[in-house]
């Protein structure tokens, strides 16, 4: 896959609140925005259900919306693409909307709001330097491949298990080290958190950002395996890599 030379990724909306002013509800959403040699590309990852905590947020951080020009919808949860149709009307006309699997309604409404649906069963990169996991199971991550850093891998809510992401990632792009994943991990034990802790540890990722549907008890299991390497995330909060 194609080397970015940089990587932004601006949480929009996530459970928790990182910067004061900011809004949160129950669900996420990731601006990304990477270069590529001499290319800009805008990503928005993920729309929440709450298009009111979105506009708020974005007009807060002065993020323009308008700059996409791809959504990548993670699962077809409504905390991930409950706004989609009142974002798709900001965007231009037949903006690619990346879907992990069909899904009749989803898609309808995708259309119907102006959309161009592209269900990404297979992994693809589908804009240069952006790759999908391919579906797993009705889910699909996004990651880019940062030069001289490795991989960052962004997750939804993890159902399919993160460290089976981070295995997939990995092997589509054939790239083995990975720098940073962040996201849902939809775990919530201790032992759970340790083994993904662990795992994360033992294959050098430098930072990592459970957020989301992540349980306490889990946060804190990886925290006490990665020590600083493991940040909290929250609304307003930016990532440059
Ligand atoms: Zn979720
Ligand atoms: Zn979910």
């Amino acid at each position: 896959m194609k080397e970015c030379n940089s990587v932004t990724v601006t949480t929009l909306i996530d459970n928790d609140i990182w910067k004061g002013g900011l809004a949160s509800t129950w669900g996420l959403s990731l601006y990304v925005k990477m270069d590529v040699e001499h290319r800009r590309h805008v990503i928005l990852m993920d729309t929440s259900g709450s298009f009111e905590t979105l506009s708020k947020n974005t007009s807060e951080l002065g993020v323009d919306l308008s700059a996409v020009e791809a959504i990548f919808i993670s699962h077809w949860h409504g905390d991930h693409c409950g706004s989609l149709s009142h974002v798709l009307p900001l965007l231009k006309q037949s903006t690619p909307v990346y879907v992990p699997s069909e899904n009749t309604f989803g898609i309808r409404d995708i259309k119907q709001s102006g959309g161009a649906p592209r269900v990404c069963s297979e992994s693809i990169e589908f804009m240069e330097g952006a790759m999908s996991t391919g579906d797993l199971g009705g889910e699909h991550s996004l990651f880019v491949n940062v030069r001289d850093k490795g991989l960052v891998i962004l997750t939804g809510c993890a159902h399919p298990g993160i460290i089976n992401i981070v295995r997939r990632a990995r092997k589509v792009s054939g790239v083995p080290k990975v720098y940073a994943v962040i996201g849902g991990f939809h775990i919530s034990g201790i032992h759970e958190g340790r083994r993904v802790g662990e795992f994360l540890d033992k294959i050098g990722v430098e930072l990592v950002s459970p957020c989301h549907c992540t349980g306490a008890d889990s946060r804190n299991a990886i925290a006490d395996i990665m020590g600083e390497r493991c940040v909290r995330n929250g609304s307003g909060r930016i990532f440059s890599f």
